[in-house]
């Protein structure tokens, strides 16, 4: 069984097809989710690396996720991690 893959810009674990970033030419990409890149390009490319971390990080607070895995959200979605993602090194 292969790894879940994890957006290398904002860290989100990609499991269905759907939150898979889409390149120009419509295929899926490998590396980055559907929030933060589509059509070939970023979808926040303005943002400085704070800002894109404050509005990841709401991203993920409003989701869907439940008490506990925002507990464990909080916790490990730090700037530090952030910046080990291909995206930010
Ligand atoms: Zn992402």
């Amino acid at each position: 069984m292969s790894k879940t893959p994890q957006c290398q810009s904002c860290g989100m674990p990609m499991n269905k097809a759907d939150e898979f970033g889409i390149e120009t030419d419509g295929s899926a990409s490998e590396k980055y989710c559907i929030k933060c890149y589509d059509n070939g390009q970023w979808t926040n490319g303005e943002a400085t690396f704070d800002e894109f971390y404050e509005i990841s990080l709401r991203g993920f607070q409003n989701s869907d996720m439940n008490k506990v895995q925002k507990y464990f959200l909080n916790k490990m979605y730090t700037k530090k991690f952030l910046k080990k993602l291909d995206r930010w090194k």
